[in-house]
């Protein structure tokens, strides 16, 4: 076979039919499957993918979370249950329209030396302010401190060989960053330029806070570095307490002791006190990081499979 497609879904009933009809449109000339991912949906996003894969057997295969695991969790199903000489994940949104995947295999079979092409989101300008300032220090900061660097505004929506879906496979973590995991594995990457159409129904699960609680985890995911930055801080601030310890004998010395001085005193001990904290809570955030891996649970559980030889479980 030659492309297997992967769609995470998350509560997008309103989107299964439409999108299941534009990805049969566009891939009618070459021979594909197509894996929805149902990540834990509470509204009938799974009757719907049902429906479809009772009129479309040949096409369609379905792995049905028993939760909400996120959609690294679905993309990483998506890419285990992957056969295909060419691998794409697009979401089930219809906000990455299906026509780019024939150009992305397209210039995969013109360009052997690339292995992975991803599509990078070119109209920022729908982006409100805050959005465009949140998005761009999340790039700027991830570079500086990862080893891996991170391509700004690549998206999800991506097209991979084989040797790359194994790599990527390969890593088991449970804490997936999947943007990062995509650049570690190394190979050549071409990014190219795509318009993010309008959501066809349904809202974002991406809100201001899971979007900094998702570039966080990427940082922490991706560089050890902010773990060095605790102890340079600390020993910057203990180095400045010294000095300035030192200033107050010397100046009680010369000119006696004096009760002003007080409200300085306090300002050093709650400065201090701070750096001790954040200290301690990047500590605590890798350390909890190093406990959920070191339990190695499962990425996701499947409740059933649609269109898979091992359909029962
Ligand atoms: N998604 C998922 N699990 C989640 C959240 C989202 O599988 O927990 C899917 C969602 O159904 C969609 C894709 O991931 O197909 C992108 O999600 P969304 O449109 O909410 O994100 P945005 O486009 O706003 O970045
Ligand atoms: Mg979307």
């Amino acid at each position: 076979m030659k492309l297997n497609v992967i769609i995470p879904m998350y509560n997008e009933e309103g989107n299964v039919l439409l999108i299941h009809q534009k990805l049969s449109e566009t891939l009618k000339d070459i021979k594909y499957e197509l894996i929805f991912i149902n990540d834990g949906s509470i509204d009938k996003t799974y009757e719907k993918l049902e429906e479809i894969y009772n009129k479309d057997k040949s096409h369609i295969r379905v792995i049905n979370f028993s939760r909400n695991f996120g959609k690294d969790a679905a993309i990483y199903a998506g890419m285990k249950a992957s056969k295909a000489k060419y691998t794409t994940i697009i979401d089930g949104d219809l906000q990455q329209n299906p026509k780019y995947i024939l150009k992305m295999i397209e210039f995969l079979e013109q360009n052997d030396d690339y292995d992975q092409v991803a599509m990078v989101n070119k109209n920022r300008a729908k982006d409100n302010f805050i959005n465009k300032i949140f998005k761009n220090s999340f790039y700027t900061f991830i570079n500086i401190l990862s080893d891996t660097k991170f391509h700004k505004g690549a998206s999800d929506f991506r097209t991979f060989r084989r040797n790359v879906v194994e790599a990527i496979t390969s890593l088991g973590e449970n804490n997936r960053f999947s943007k990062g995991l995509f650049s570690w594995v190394g190979f050549n990457t071409k990014y190219m330029p795509y318009e993010v159409e309008d959501r066809h129904s349904g809202k974002s699960s991406f809100n201001l806070t899971s979007s900094f609680k998702y570039a966080w985890q990427g940082i922490v995911n991706f560089s050890i570095k902010p773990l060095k930055l605790a102890t340079i801080i600390g020993f910057i601030s203990s180095f400045g307490a010294f000095i300035y310890f030192l200033i107050v004998i010397i100046k009680t010395l010369i000119e006696g002791s004096s009760v002003p001085g007080y409200p300085s005193l306090i300002c050093v001990i709650l400065f201090i006190g701070g750096l001790n904290l954040l200290a301690i809570g990047i500590l605590g955030e890798y350390i909890s990081k190093m406990y959920l891996e070191i339990k190695k649970r499962p990425i996701y559980v499947t409740k059933n499979k649609l269109g898979f030889d091992d359909d029962i479980l």
